[in-house]
């Protein structure tokens, strides 16, 4: 089997521009071939631009091992490598790096069956797949309206905001007055102590959202979550800075209302099926994170696992175009619904324009960090 790695920038364009252009702008795929076969996936690269750190995992040690041998499962491949690397982490780069190939392997797999991606999970039980509309983060409150009347107008009635903390509130009263129907999430992105956390809750409650999302820094503190859970008198949802299995029982426990693991973090297809399993048995229902930029390489894993599987209740997705000159078939978005193309195609011819820009990307979640975080935020807009 071969193994080839791109790194690559898609420019994460939006009318007005959002805060995270930049920091969107970051995509490492996995090319897998063999018998004249390809499959494709992609890592999750943090917004920090640490590329070289998941990418070298993948040439340094998953390359020649596999280059060197017979892959009998990608399930077998996927525990094998966590077994191969537990000491560098469970976590973080190392299941990121094996989630593209191993989601490629799949992806291959159906092509040399000759069958849709989703016939492997299971077939498609259902024609479309629900997602919602996960907004970047933008600077006016006034800019947060103007998109949320764009995607209305394309049938969408499931927002996520990703606005600070500090204005969050504001911005969904300000929806609110405007669209009493529109349904919004909230996602903080972990700024909160269990008290702060506790506040938020209590004053978001009267707007009627669907969930506030990582609401506890440090995201894993499952004994705050479980206090704010029993609290809370809004639905919270975790999961995308999950990796293993017993974190995510240990989250299940916790009381979250929704699961919410990411395809190209946790390791790839067959640990997101054992996640859906564990999610399954405790009656919680699974709303897959995907980062919507402009790339859908893991995200048509995810969505042909939803067309698949009835744990899945809806999915992340973006509110802009992908660009159809690097994918020949895109998923197709009509009212609130996506059906994806059967399987993973890149034209590679087309990668080198959108070449991989490096710098600093820090992706500003909070505006309530201390001094220092602050400025060193300040330092590297
Ligand atoms: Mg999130």
């Amino acid at each position: 089997m071969k193994v080839s790695v791109f790194h690559l920038s898609i420019p994460f364009l939006t009318d007005p521009p959002s805060d995270w252009t930049e920091q969107w702008a970051v995509q490492l795929y996995v090319k897998v071939e063999e018998w004249g076969e390809r499959g494709w996936g992609e890592t999750l690269v943090a917004g920090s631009g640490i590329i070289g750190a998941y990418s070298s995992v993948i040439t340094e040690l998953i390359k020649p091992f596999l280059e060197g041998d017979t892959v009998s499962s990608p399930y077998e491949l996927e525990s094998l490598l966590e077994k191969i690397m537990f000491s560098a982490g469970n976590c973080g780069v190392v299941t990121g790096a094996i989630s593209s190939v191993e989601m490629a392997i799949w992806g291959l797999r159906a092509k040399k069956m000759g069958v849709p991606l989703a016939d492997l999970f299971g077939g498609r039980s259902r024609g479309s797949v629900k997602v919602y509309g996960s907004f970047p983060r933008f600077s006016r409150i006034e800019d947060v309206l103007r998109v949320t009347e764009a995607v209305r107008e394309r049938g969408l009635n499931f927002i996520k905001l990703h606005q600070p903390p500090s204005t969050v509130l504001e911005t969904i009263k300000a929806i609110r007055e405007k669209y009493r129907e529109m349904k919004v999430a909230v996602d903080l992105n972990s700024p909160f102590d269990l008290n702060g956390a506790k506040e938020f809750v209590n004053k978001v409650s009267r707007y009627e959202i669907e969930w506030v999302e990582e609401p506890l820094y440090p995201p894993n503190d499952y004994y705050a979550l479980e206090k704010l859970t029993r609290a809370s008198p809004v639905p919270i949802a975790a999961g995308e800075n999950e990796y293993t299995l017993h974190g995510f029982r240990a989250l299940l426990e916790s009381g979250v209302s929704y699961l919410q693991p990411d395809i190209a973090k946790i390791g790839g297809v067959s640990k997101f099926l054992k996640v859906l399993e564990l999610a399954s048995s405790y009656h919680v229902k699974v709303a897959p994170h995907d980062r919507p930029d402009r790339s859908p390489v893991s995200l048509i894993y995810t969505l042909n696992l939803a067309s698949a599987r009835g744990e899945i209740e809806v999915v992340e997705y973006p509110i802009t175009d992908f660009p159809t000159d690097l994918f020949p078939s895109v998923p197709v978005f009509k009212g609130g619904y996506v059906v994806p193309p059967e399987n993973v195609e890149v034209r590679e011819e087309a990668i080198a324009k959108y070449p991989y820009t490096s710098k600093v990307r820090i992706l500003h979640f909070s505006d309530l960090e201390g001094k220092l975080i602050k400025s060193w935020y300040d330092n590297n807009p």
